[in-house]
């Protein structure tokens, strides 16, 4: 079962406008409002900026990074900055080549296309996609069989922004079209203080620095988190405290909630379990670790399996998944002695190999 309260995914709950503000209203509009990320930010600065100067559409972006590290987000901030409309759709929604086209030829000049889960578009819609982008045109097959012929369309100049959790599934040719390739970062716990701080204002939350620290640190270096935790501590605080937010109403709500003092969830702790408990601290295969808690690979390997191993929980190798001395103290088990030498030895002898 996915922890829902700690899932860095899109919830229902964060869209739902029914009875309070959704966490959409929470997303910063300009680059200015986006906190953290620094160097990416200073690359769009420049991008954008020139850009506006020549009077032409950016270069195509690509941004890259488990999920809600705020890569929707920056495609609005660059239609928004751009001024231009912004068209949103994703990998898997475009499921033939048509539907690109379909796309494609309702662009206005400078506008924005952005393709979530951009890894996930099959071969065919791709390779409409490469002469979209490259010369603004697009290439479409009409009728079947020997009567077929191809019909060159040209396409309004656009900028399209991607966005993937996956890198390495993105094909070559498909990379070396975008102008800035960036991979976003798991958040420092300062940043995403202000982040806290920040929505807590947009929401009418009375809270203190030490209880947006204490949230901050807890929240997986995820913006998402930190907002829909936000809201959770919140609730806990109405019900017990006034709706006052400090370090201790924020700590006894997280308590409840589940969200250990690393801010791991159900599924990241029973990783952790499995390969201790389990598979002895590992090396142990990747999809042999995703069977024993339920989730699939894919989801063990772009959202889990990066924040452990920035923890330091966890690590990569070729022989498979180890857990380090700190994940063993983490769950309050007896390391198993010299973990890490292990690792080093495993490390080597498959180098040597
Ligand atoms: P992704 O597309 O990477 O999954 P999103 O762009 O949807 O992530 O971001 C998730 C939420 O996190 C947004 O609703 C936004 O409120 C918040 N968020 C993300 N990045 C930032 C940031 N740098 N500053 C402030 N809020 C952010």
């Amino acid at each position: 079962m996915r922890d829902e309260l700690l899932s860095p995914d899109e919830s229902e709950e964060d869209n739902d406008i029914s009875n309070e503000i959704s966490l959409h209203d929470l997303r910063p509009n300009s680059l200015n409002d986006f906190v953290g990320q620094a160097e990416l930010k200073q690359h769009l600065e420049i991008i954008l900026g020139a850009a506006q100067r020549r009077g032409k559409p950016s270069d195509h972006l690509l941004f890259a990074g488990p999920p809600g590290l705020g890569k929707t987000t920056l495609a609005n901030i660059v239609a928004g900055e751009m001024g231009v409309t912004l068209h949103s759709t994703s990998g898997p929604a475009l499921d033939r080549a048509g539907d690109l086209a379909a796309i494609l030829t309702k662009l206005e000049p400078g506008d924005v296309l952005f393709i979530d889960e951009i890894h996930r578009l099959s071969k065919a819609v791709e390779e409409v996609l490469y002469p979209a982008m490259e010369d603004f045109q697009l290439d479409i097959v009409l009728g079947k069989g020997p009567a077929a012929r191809s019909v060159r369309l040209a396409v309004a100049p656009f900028t399209l922004v991607a966005a993937t959790t996956r890198t390495g599934l993105i094909t070559g040719p498909l990379r070396d079209r975008f102008g800035l390739v960036a991979r976003l970062d798991y958040y420092t716990a300062i940043d995403l203080e202000k982040i806290v701080s920040r929505s807590a204002g947009i929401i009418n939350i009375q809270i203190d620095d030490a209880g947006s620290s204490e949230i901050a640190r807890r929240s997986r270096g995820t913006p998402r988190i930190a907002n829909r935790l936000l809201r959770r501590v919140r609730d806990y605080a109405e019900m017990k405290a006034n709706g006052v937010v400090n370090q201790s109403t924020a700590n006894e709500g997280l308590k409840v909630f589940g969200i250990d003092t690393k801010g791991l969830d159900k599924v990241d702790r029973s990783i952790l379990n499995a390969l201790c408990k389990q598979f002895n601290g590992g090396p142990v295969g990747l999809s042999t670790l995703a069977i024993s808690v339920s989730e699939p690979t894919e989801t063990v390997e772009d959202v889990y399996e990066p924040f452990l191993i920035q923890q330091g929980l966890l690590m990569r190798t070729p022989r498979g998944r180890v857990a380090t001395d700190t994940a063993w103290e983490h769950l309050n088990l007896k390391p198993r002695s010299h973990t890490d030498a292990k690792i080093k030895k495993d490390l080597f002898s498959a180098l040597e190999e």
